[in-house]
């Protein structure tokens, strides 16, 4: 299987290549050349497999430059200990036809663990097969990616991790479990600005000749820990379809379909979600979630994409983005594959902010997504209404998909049995949480946290506990101008 560049589709590299370099050298992100499926047979390995076989079936369809043994040392590696279960995707059902997918049990508390477990192990397989040096590892964060890559990367041999982070654009926890990072090849920095300024300035870095002549000549190269590289995307089609497995086992599928809510941000995730139901996974509806940031909804409601809007910096911060990175992969699907007209708009969505699709384009859109938002006030509601009516705890990200599902199922009716994608853990965010409850906030963070255990009944996950009494090592906040400037600093080049 090859890999295609969304801006070029006669750029063509094994997946080793894709993983190792992390975006194409034109602009465009890889993507594989087409989507495969899972037959009858696959289906009943699957189902009768736990979270690491199902991972190993998934990952040799797309990764087919990779041998079993490779598959399978990074499956072992990636999920052997790092989760609180057997199972890193767990599912908890709420009602006959609501589950809520829970991937927040990993080292860092979000979903992103599940694929910054197994992406250091895809990355250094990969980086081996094409013979690449020593590899940077550049990072922007809108607070949950940074923590779980340097998690991932730490004291990984011959890779570096560099991650920036909004200073005022993520929670405290967030900023406090990356501050304390350990490890010996990490470097932490928050910059001025918000999560699409780190982002842009990152992708710019990755292109930039001068830069990726200078780390050359020092035996390095790039690549990305951020879901601009599909060894990102990969490991997260396995929840997908591991979650579909297991609705049938709890015989929570009774019509064998099932709509997916995703709180979305970059839009990685319900990407995932979407090769997961284009590989044979009957999903019905995907249900894209936004927060007051709600430049997908009204993509797909419109078919207009324009970020000129005023940026708000919202309680679930990790959704706060308007450039939405992935959606490119998905344009070049909904598209038939027009690399032109993909580059056509990412270039207008540069210059002038926007763009706009056709009516083909659009009407493909509304077949496959449905997209709602809420604002912080309706999140904070859900997290209370739903606490009271299910005994259940969710997030603010979580909350945000409950509230959009909920605003679909009033306007259509659909009882179609439902999933819903919970990206983090209550504890990243308990400030917030607790004012879901009107209960008093006290001013510490730990205090925070015991707080709401108290209240909730629930427990803290062992590591955010365990940040208590870990030393800051970063903090600094620089410009964004000099990102460049501390990434040669940082590697001495
Ligand atoms: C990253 C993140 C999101 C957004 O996911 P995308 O894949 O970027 O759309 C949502 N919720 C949480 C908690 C996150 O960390």
């Amino acid at each position: 299987m090859n890999y295609i560049s969304t801006r070029d589709n006669k750029v063509k590299v094994s997946a080793a290549k894709a993983i190792s370099l992390g975006i194409s050298a034109d602009g465009g992100l890889f993507l594989p050349e087409s989507i495969p499926t899972l037959s009858e047979e696959d289906f009943e390995n699957l189902k009768v497999s736990d979270y690491k076989g199902r991972a190993k079936i998934v990952l040799s369809k797309f990764l087919t430059d990779f041998t079993a043994e490779e598959i399978d040392a990074c499956v072992e590696g990636a999920y052997t200990g790092s989760f609180e279960d057997e199972s890193p995707a767990p599912i908890s059902i709420l009602g006959p036809d609501i589950s809520v997918l829970e991937l927040w049990h990993g080292p860092t508390c979000a979903f992103k663990d599940l694929a910054l477990q197994l992406l250091p192990y895809l990355l250094t397989t990969s980086s081996k097969k094409v013979s690449a040096g020593k590899t940077v590892i550049l990072v922007a964060t809108s607070g949950d990616t940074g923590k779980a890559a340097l998690e991932g990367f730490r004291d990984v041999p011959n890779t570096d991790i560099i991650v920036f982070y909004p200073s005022e654009g993520v929670s405290s926890m967030q900023k406090l479990q990356m501050d304390t990072q350990e490890g010996e090849n990490v470097c932490v920095c928050a910059i001025k600005g918000n999560f699409d300024d780190a982002q842009s300035r990152v992708k710019e870095i990755f292109t930039d000749a001068e830069m990726n002549a200078k780390l050359a000549a020092a035996g390095y190269n790039f690549s990305s820990a951020n879901s601009i590289n599909w060894g990102r995307l990969v490991p997260q089609i396995v929840y997908y379809v591991s979650a579909y497995c297991d609705m049938l086992a709890d015989g929570n599928n009774n019509n064998n379909e099932f709509n997916v809510v995703v709180p979305t941000g970059n839009f990685g995730n319900i990407l995932a979600a979407y090769y997961a139901k284009e590989m044979g996974v009957p999903i019905k509806k995907l249900i894209c979630a936004s927060n007051a940031n709600n430049v997908l909804t009204d993509f797909i409601n419109t078919g207009v994409y324009d970020r000129n809007r005023d940026f708000y910096t919202t309680i679930s911060p990790s959704m706060d983005i308007l450039i939405s990175s992935n959606l490119e992969r998905m344009l070049y699907m909904l598209s038939g594959g027009n690399d032109k007209q993909v580059a056509d708009w990412q270039a207008s969505l540069k210059a002038e902010g926007k763009f706009a699709v056709s009516d083909e384009v659009k009407a493909k859109i509304a077949e496959l997504f449905w997209g709602g938002c809420c604002n912080d006030e309706q999140t904070l509601e859900t997290i209370k209404d739903v606490y009271d009516k299910y005994g259940y705890l969710m997030d603010t990200h979580t909350a945000v998909a409950f509230s959009v599902y909920k605003q679909y199922r009033d306007t259509y009716g659909d009882t179609t049995p439902v999933l819903i994608a919970s990206t983090a853990s209550p504890y990243k965010f308990a400030n917030s949480v607790l004012a879901a409850f009107d209960a008093e906030i006290p001013a510490d963070d730990f205090a925070k946290n015991d707080a709401l255990s108290v209240l909730t009944a629930t427990d803290i996950p062992a590591p955010i506990e365990a940040l208590k009494g870990k030393t800051r090592r970063f903090g600094e906040v620089i410009d964004r101008d000099e990102m460049k400037a501390a990434i040669c600093k940082y590697l001495g080049i």
